[in-house]
């Protein structure tokens, strides 16, 4: 029996699916300590809403609290490819674990790369890509979320000193969090233009924040109020200018989205992976549940979101990788992951049947925890209408404004 030939191109426009071999060895190191370290608590931790403080120190040690953060500063200088697959296996894992990590990473390190002095690079960067501290980013309010340009947090000048008064809401990481990253408006008549961003250690007097307990999913993972009374926060720390708030938060959340869809390919890989061995072991009528063709199409919905949400992702971490723009593919990535990962979960306790219900499995967790990547780091709806102003030219977001 003749066997066909291999033939091989060259792609000459450089694209490429195959990981680099660096890039496989994070996969390989990410995953195993997920195996051994997070996913044998993930039941107890979630039932407990207990914050994992010991398995963020053994990442820190690792270098995934800092993966691209430059190595002067204290990171690992990986590439975005590679911090995607990070988060990929630590959601694979553990939700929870994985918003800590985006949080950390593109909520708080990367804005101070992108945007801070040498100074404040130098100040706060090493102490976050190790873990010695935590940092959280406090955009959203009690009244304001999506129209995040309309914020009540005020920023007055005194001296030296900016003091910032106000209540952020929903802030991940806010409770355990040496550094918050504090988006305040200084002159309400400028609206978005005078907004200013600002890094806030949280043992300022007047700093408080109280924990907030009882969410559907994502429940070892600390999510807080912040109470900001006449904080006073040294000018230095401001990150950006005056009026470059809006701009900073934006291009935060770009980083942040990416971190958010990676995340739920692991997620949604965890689905497939639970759901294919639970339908070889299960039997009804006879046979694995797994030969029953309605089954495999619950399983193979799950597969044709897995593959189109990780190209997605890819294709993101690729632009970002060069340096060019990325928000609209970033969005899409965003939108197609985190809806595809609810939709991967119901299924996954549908293959699991009355067992899918109960967190003798993940998969109930895993629903749980899906549901919330819809609606942070902008809704499914911002997600659509940010890809609608690219595609029509057209802002729907905020028409009037
Ligand atoms: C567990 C958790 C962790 C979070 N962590 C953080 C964090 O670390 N930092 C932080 O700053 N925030 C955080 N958030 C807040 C999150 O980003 C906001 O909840 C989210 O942006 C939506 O804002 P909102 O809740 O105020 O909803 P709203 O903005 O009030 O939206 C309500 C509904 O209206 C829709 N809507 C609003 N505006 C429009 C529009 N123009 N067009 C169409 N539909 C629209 C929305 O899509 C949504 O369906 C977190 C939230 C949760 C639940």
């Amino acid at each position: 029996m003749t066997t066909p030939a291999v033939i091989k191109v060259d792609t000459p426009g450089g694209m490429s699916f195959d990981l680099s071999p660096e890039q496989a060895m994070i996969r390989r190191t990410a995953r195993d300590f997920a195996e051994r370290e997070i996913i044998p608590g993930a039941r107890e931790r979630d039932r407990g809403e207990i914050f994992p403080h010991d398995i963020i120190a053994k990442l820190g040690a690792l270098g995934f609290l800092g993966p691209t953060v430059p190595e002067k500063y204290g990171g690992m200088g990986l590439d975005f490819i590679s911090e995607a697959v990070i988060f990929e296996e630590i959601g694979r894992a553990d939700s929870s674990i994985r918003t800590t990590l985006s949080v950390q990473i593109s909520l708080t390190e990367l804005p101070i790369l992108r945007w801070g002095t040498e100074d404040q690079k130098r100040r706060y960067l090493p102490r976050l890509a190790s873990g010695e501290w935590l940092g959280c980013f406090g955009l959203t309010e009690p009244g304001v979320g999506s129209d995040a340009s309309n914020l009540a947090t005020r920023a007055a000048r005194d001296g030296d000193e900016w003091v910032l008064n106000g209540r952020k809401m929903w802030i991940s990481n806010g409770g355990v969090a040496k550094l918050a990253l504090v988006f305040a408006q200084t002159d309400p008549a400028l609206q978005h233009k005078g907004l200013a961003a600002f890094l806030v250690e949280t043992d300022a007097p007047g700093f408080s924040a109280p924990s907030i307990h009882g969410k559907l999913g994502l429940r070892s993972s600390n999510t807080a109020e912040l109470v900001l009374e006449d904080v006073r926060v040294p000018a230095d720390n401001m990150l950006g200018d005056i009026g470059q708030g809006f701009q900073i938060a934006m291009s935060a959340l770009d980083d942040g989205r990416f971190g958010v869809a990676s995340g739920c390919v692991g997620l949604i890989q965890a689905c497939v992976d639970a759901s294919t061995k639970y339908a070889q072991e299960r039997h009804a009528f006879g046979q694995p549940i797994a030969g029953f063709q309605l089954v495999q199409e619950l399983i193979a919905d799950m597969v044709l979101d897995l593959e189109t949400a990780r190209l997605l992702v890819y294709r993101a971490g690729y632009l970002k990788n060069k340096g060019v723009k990325n928000t609209r593919e970033t969005s899409l990535a965003k939108w197609h992951a985190s809806e595809s990962a609810v939709r991967a979960a119901l299924n996954a306790i549908q293959v699991h049947g009355g067992y899918g219900y109960s967190d003798e499995y993940p998969v109930e967790r895993y629903l749980r925890d899906a549901k919330v990547a819809t609606l942070y780091e902008g809704t499914t709806q911002i997600q659509k209408l940010i890809v609608g102003r690219y595609t029509t030219g057209i802002d729907a977001i905020a028409p009037r404004r």
